[in-house]
């Protein structure tokens, strides 16, 4: 029988001798978590706050103080009275974040100066916090923008005074020991449930003026901005390490 013939004919009898069990995967299982609704703290998650106190998280932003208030509801109040932003005492690689946040129902002040805040992730790569709702500002500076760098896909804020949420996928950059970056960081984020970054590369260090910078880092902290003008509180913060 020629070569040719003989691939005809059994190829595709081996082919049709496969079972399902043949591409079946049993092991490793994944391990087993749960949750309780969709804000509460998976059972692996580390709970950076949870309404007792701060003592996850240090003074952050060349202040020696940060004057957060504590409220009974188990949120965090920040008063911009130049008190300073934090940070968690712990540094993080990828990780999946969970943060709420309120801004202030004080609508006195506009644009970038309505409760101004942000989510640092390895404490320079920045996720906008901002009143966003029906309140117009630069679109990559808005609430939910990967700040400077993306427009969030769509505009999810709730009105001034209600809780919110992020949900953000971040998933570090690497940098080799030459202080080369040879894998760029990347970010996934939901805001009140609603996609509004798919994946997006990030370009660099956060930069309010000039672009981007990409030097050498490892592992980072969390850190809660205290920008400007009206208040910012926080409540239920956890996160899942990624590494
Ligand atoms: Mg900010």
């Amino acid at each position: 029988m020629r070569l040719k013939n003989f691939i005809y004919l059994f190829i595709p009898v081996l082919v049709t001798c496969q079972e399902a069990k043949d591409t079946e995967i049993w092991g490793p299982v994944p391990e087993e978590v749960y949750t309780i609704s969709d804000s509460a703290p998976p059972t692996d998650a580390i709970i950076l706050f949870d309404g007792s106190d701060l003592s996850k998280w240090k003074p952050r932003w060349g202040k020696d103080r940060s004057e957060w208030q504590i409220n009974k509801d188990g949120s965090v109040t920040v008063v911009f009275d130049d008190t300073g932003g934090i940070e968690t005492k712990e540094n993080f690689g990828s990780v999946q974040l969970h943060v709420e946040w309120k801004t202030s129902e004080d609508t006195s002040f506009t644009n970038q100066k309505r409760s101004n805040s942000g989510v640092f992730l390895q404490g320079r790569y920045e996720i906008q916090i901002l009143d966003s709702y029906k309140s117009p500002t630069y679109v990559n500076g808005q609430a939910g923008s990967v700040y400077k760098q993306y427009i969030p896909l769509v505009n999810a804020s709730r009105k001034p005074g209600e809780w919110q949420s992020y949900d953000i996928i971040f998933d570090a950059p690497k940098f080799n020991s030459d202080g080369k970056k040879i894998k760029s960081g990347y970010f996934t984020v939901f805001h009140n449930g609603v996609l509004i970054h798919n994946h997006v590369e990030i370009l660099g260090t956060t930069e309010n003026v000039g672009l981007p910078k990409n030097i050498s880092h490892g592992d980072g902290p969390i850190a809660l901005q205290n920008h400007c003008c009206s208040q910012i509180s926080f409540r239920n913060i956890w996160v899942r390490e990624l590494n």
